[in-house]
């Protein structure tokens, strides 16, 4: 257990070293067009003004690889933030090392400031150990708060290295969260534990499969990765997607799974198309016998059942990867009706966590994020958690 804001004592007139991530999407005026991130830290700014710290937030914006561009510029998200809390937040212009501790003298107890774009240093994601910039970042604060999970992943000044110096270093309440209901899920589960395992490749969640099979009582396989499985088992998969040099490892789970007294659910009915644009023929086929010139892109009627009955009978449920190419309407019936189960079962008093990005943006396109227990923020953060990996913004927090 990592120890968080709550963990600290009395913080007023301190200055919070706050990580967080804002990088929200702009349209070409630069307004926000979805503020889930900004909202998402609220919980964090607020507990910390109405403890009187002063709040330096670092955040990152796109991809200016280390070069000072305005495009990238953080201080409309300053200004957004300012009309959220209904206040002033003090955009610091001036680099950090040549200036920012200047202006940052202006901060008062519950204010909250923004540093420009961190990844304008190129420092921020060297992979070299030299610790100049982190050192030049941790004079700017008292204390470290890491509130970033979905950056949690990335070993950057900002997300770890800076905590290895300005102690104590904490996490932020969304943080938190994030790392109790995906360590609730994992390793304290209520039982029968499900997961659902989809997405494009079986190759990609390799380590996600291998990690939950030690944990779940189903498995639930879905999606273009399926058929690797499929084919594996001497079915005919006409032009679905599959890694033929994946078919050892799918064998591999499959065992692994046996042994364990796993009990893996795969498609049995799919929904077969000629056409990927949806433009086509599409037809429900058995999975084991799908057309030359058709390829399965969502579960079948027959299939959305069985994933259904297992799901409605869960009390725990992590959702990573969607069971079919859900991007397109013709294609979506399959996950949504694997997240309608997900959402009933939620009613009913299970645990659902949906992980990682696809089957967040699809559960947030079907459905609310209230309808789950909880929807991560971290797309390649919550990739990594679930397949047991150390992230290096978490591992940096002090323990309790
Ligand atoms: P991943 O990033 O590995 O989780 O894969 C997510 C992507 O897999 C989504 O964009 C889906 O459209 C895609 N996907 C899911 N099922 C299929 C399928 N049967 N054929 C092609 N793509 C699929």
């Amino acid at each position: 257990m990592k120890k968080s804001i709550h963990d600290l004592g009395d913080i007023k007139g301190k200055r919070a070293l706050v990580r967080v991530d804002v990088n929200v999407p702009m349209d070409e005026n630069k307004n926000v067009t979805d503020d889930t991130r900004i909202r998402a830290i609220l919980p964090t700014l607020q507990f910390l003004k109405d403890k009187g710290a002063k709040i330096i937030l670092m955040a990152h914006l796109g991809r200016p690889k280390g070069e000072w561009k305005t495009e990238f510029s953080l201080e409309p998200v300053a200004k957004y933030m300012s009309k959220l809390l209904g206040e002033d937040v003090l955009f610091v212009k001036s680099p950090v090392g040549k200036g920012a501790d200047k202006e940052l003298e202006a901060l008062k107890d519950g204010q909250v400031a923004l540093l420009e774009n961190i990844r304008f240093y190129k420092e921020e994601e060297a992979k070299d150990d030299d610790m100049t910039f982190a050192q030049e970042l941790a004079k700017l604060g008292d204390f470290y708060v890491n509130d970033a999970f979905g950056a949690a992943h990335r070993k950057h000044t900002s997300t770890a290295k800076v905590a290895h110096i300005l102690k104590p270093a904490v996490s932020g309440l969304l943080m938190e969260k994030e790392l109790r209901c995906l360590s609730q899920a994992l390793d304290n589960p209520v039982r029968p534990f499900t997961a659902v395992v989809g997405g494009a490749k079986v190759s990609s969640k390799i380590g996600v499969l291998e990690n939950l099979i030690d944990k779940v009582d189903n498995l639930i396989i879905g999606g273009g990765m399926a058929y690797t499985f499929v084919k594996a088992n001497g079915g005919k998969i006409g032009n679905s997607i599959c890694e033929d040099d994946q078919m050892d490892v799918a064998k591999a789970i499959e065992k692994k799974a046996a042994d364990k007294g796993v009990k893996i659910v795969m498609a049995t009915d799919v929904l077969a198309t000629d056409d990927f644009s949806g433009n086509g023929t599409n037809k429900i086929v058995d999975v084991k016998n799908i057309p030359d010139g058709f390829e399965g892109v969502d579960a079948g009627p027959e299939t959305q059942k069985a994933f259904a009955e297992v799901l409605k009978n869960s009390k725990t449920i992590l959702m990573n990867g969607p069971v079919g190419a859900f991007e397109n309407p013709a294609f979506a019936n399959g996950t949504k009706a694997v997240l309608q189960a997900i959402v009933d079962a939620t009613k009913n008093g299970a645990v659902s966590v949906i992980g990682g990005g696809d089957s967040v943006s699809a559960a947030k396109q079907f459905f609310k994020a209230e309808d789950f227990t909880h929807v991560s923020t971290g797309g390649g953060a919550s990739l990594e958690f679930i397949e047991g990996k150390v992230l290096p913004g978490v591992a940096a927090l002090d323990d309790k």
